[in-house]
């Protein structure tokens, strides 16, 4: 049988880690999970409830309603990903908007949001063969994790990147917002108490702020196959 891993990457936002963790699903045919889209859409659930805000963060009402909350992935085979489905709906384009993006690292403060999301993405990697992508995947999710990957780029390549995603699927929305939600989720993510993001002790840790993505493919590739063989 051929040796299967689990491959962590975590770090900043935007710093390319989902590009990278679905070419490498692909290429090893491994499950790609998406734990940002996770938190998105329990985000979207408390957004629709009036749970939460700018404003206001109603704590307890969103974990009273967190046994209802169902998220599932659908792979969707024109796209070549998985999409993510909350309570059976796809909510794939809705949890991407500036909005989610604002209200999102208050609600994945919450320990009990996270602690019923570890549990399904522990349970999403118990056979191995997975690739997942978030802030905590090698320090709480998978500590034993074979391959982490721990990638960073500064903010302003961040922020334009994802302003180009943004624009390019007609939101409106300017540079200067989507870099101070950038530098907003950074430091609400890097700050709270449970499960902070900080780069696990053996991660490898990989600036793409000038590398190209074919380039950061073939070196996160050949350190995959260093575990492999
Ligand atoms: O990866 P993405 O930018 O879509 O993640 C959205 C937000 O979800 C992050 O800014 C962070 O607040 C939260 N998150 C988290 N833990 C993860 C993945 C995402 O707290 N494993």
């Amino acid at each position: 049988m051929t040796k299967k891993i689990t491959i962590a990457i975590d770090g900043f936002s935007s710093t390319g880690k989902s590009t990278i963790a679905k070419q490498l699903a692909k290429e090893l045919s491994y499950i790609y999970v998406d734990t940002g889209a996770m938190y998105r859409a329990v985000t979207l659930y408390a957004m629709e409830n009036n749970f939460v805000s700018e404003t206001f963060l109603h704590t307890e009402k969103l974990i009273s309603k967190l046994p209802t909350i169902t998220l599932s992935f659908h792979f969707n085979k024109d796209l070549g990903f998985a999409e993510m489905y909350l309570n059976g709906k796809n909510v794939e384009r809705a949890i991407r908007t500036i909005e989610v993006s604002n209200l999102v690292s208050k609600i994945a403060a919450i320990s009990a949001v996270r602690k019923k999301l570890v549990a399904e993405q522990q349970e999403m990697g118990k056979n191995k063969g997975i690739v997942m992508d978030g802030r905590d995947i090698g320090t709480v999710v998978f500590p034993d994790a074979e391959l982490k990957i721990f990638m960073t780029a500064s903010a302003e390549t961040r922020a334009q990147r994802r302003f180009q995603e943004l624009v390019e699927r007609g939101d409106q929305v300017s540079f200067e917002a989507v870099l101070h939600n950038v530098k907003e989720r950074d430091h609400l993510d890097s700050t709270r108490s449970d499960s902070p993001l900080v780069k696990a002790k053996d991660a490898i840790a990989i600036d793409n702020s000038k590398i190209d993505k074919d380039e950061q493919f073939s070196q996160i590739l050949s350190l995959v196959n260093d575990k492999l063989s």
